[in-house]
């Protein structure tokens, strides 16, 4: 059975302006290489840095940007195969801000109820009745829908962004950072929120975030972003109680961990995010690596298994 959604070799490619007057040209590497799979009903969550590639990767997805190469396949088809408006019955996105999501001028009904009206889906009183039952779903009243978005709060407008995803019943949800921007009270209710209709849909979701305590609680498979590369791709449980990868185990050493007799050893995550532009040689890890070794800076690691489920790109892990 084919995986709903495949990426093969993604490659994402821009080129930039450089040197003096911008006469020059460099390329950036945003998404450099990807391969992996997302089946039905699971969380698949990405993680990394600013700036690794994880939402120019979601936009490949979601065919808002063309990949330069290598291929995305949804639901067994091509991405060329598929037209925008086909693809946005069973694909949608839920963005990190709330609050520049949702059109100020219309009113939330009429937000949440566009997608049907766009692929005239149902009577004009059965679109209503639909707009209701989402609200109702994400824990919103039906009175809500004569109201304009500054009327709510942040974790409110989220939930008016997730009604509006689902009004075209899709089988993929890419969620970009969708709970950066909110309080961390209201993160763990949009999260119990996402994780109980997904329960209920049997909903798909590729879930972007830089933060790592969010993506250890939604989701069921966790592959860490490195540069436009995937570094580590795991269980969700398996990763965050051993990491492999030297970068996976620098980002969770350092999050704060409430008992001081399971705070793993600190392992410093020196200097910068290399420029995409000029990623290092071999190893795009290496120059920030304190495992690194002198193979490391000459030859690029692949993705390989390690034990089953568990793919690794790093030297370490060689046979
Ligand atoms: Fe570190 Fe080398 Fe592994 Fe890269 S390949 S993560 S530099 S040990």
């Amino acid at each position: 059975m084919p995986a709903l959604l495949e990426l093969v070799e993604v490659r994402k490619l821009y080129r930039v302006s450089s040197g003096l007057l911008g006469l020059q040209s460099d390329t950036v590497r945003a998404v450099d290489g990807v391969s992996l799979r997302v089946e039905r009903g699971e969380t698949l969550g990405l993680v990394g840095e600013s700036g690794c590639g994880k939402s120019t990767l979601a936009k490949c997805v979601m065919g808002l940007e063309s990949v330069t190469s290598g291929e995305v396949v949804f639901e067994g088809r091509p991405m060329a195969e598929w037209n925008e408006t086909e693809l946005r019955r069973h694909m949608q996105m839920i963005f990190q801000d709330p609050y520049s999501s949702l059109n100020p001028r219309q009113k939330i009904g009429s937000i949440i109820r566009e997608g049907l009206d766009i692929h005239k889906i149902g009577a004009p009183a059965e679109r209503n009745a639909r707009v209701e039952e989402l609200l109702g779903l994400v824990g919103l009243l039906p009175e809500h829908g004569a109201r304009y978005p500054h009327e709510f709060s942040g974790g409110q407008r989220q939930r008016v962004a997730v009604a509006r995803t689902l009004a075209l019943d899709p089988d993929l949800v890419v969620c970009d950072e969708p709970v950066s921007a909110l309080d961390v009270s209201v993160q763990a209710q949009v999260l119990s929120l996402l994780r109980d209709l997904q329960a209920r849909f049997g909903l798909t979701y590729v879930f972007i975030s830089h933060d790592l305590s969010v993506i250890s609680h939604i989701s069921d498979r966790v592959a860490v972003m490195y540069l436009g590369r995937i570094m580590e791709l795991a269980p969700s449980e398996k990763l965050f109680a051993s990491p492999r990868h030297p970068y996976t185990e620098a980002l969770l050493s350092a999050v704060l961990v409430p008992d001081p007799k399971r705070r793993p050893e600190r392992i410093p995550l020196t200097g910068d995010l290399p420029s995409p532009m000029n990623p290092p040689s071999g190893c795009p890890f290496h120059p920030r690596c304190p495992k690194a070794f002198d193979k490391c800076p000459a030859e690029r690691p692949e993705l390989r298994e390690v034990e089953p489920g568990v793919q690794v790109a790093c030297w370490l892990y060689d046979g």
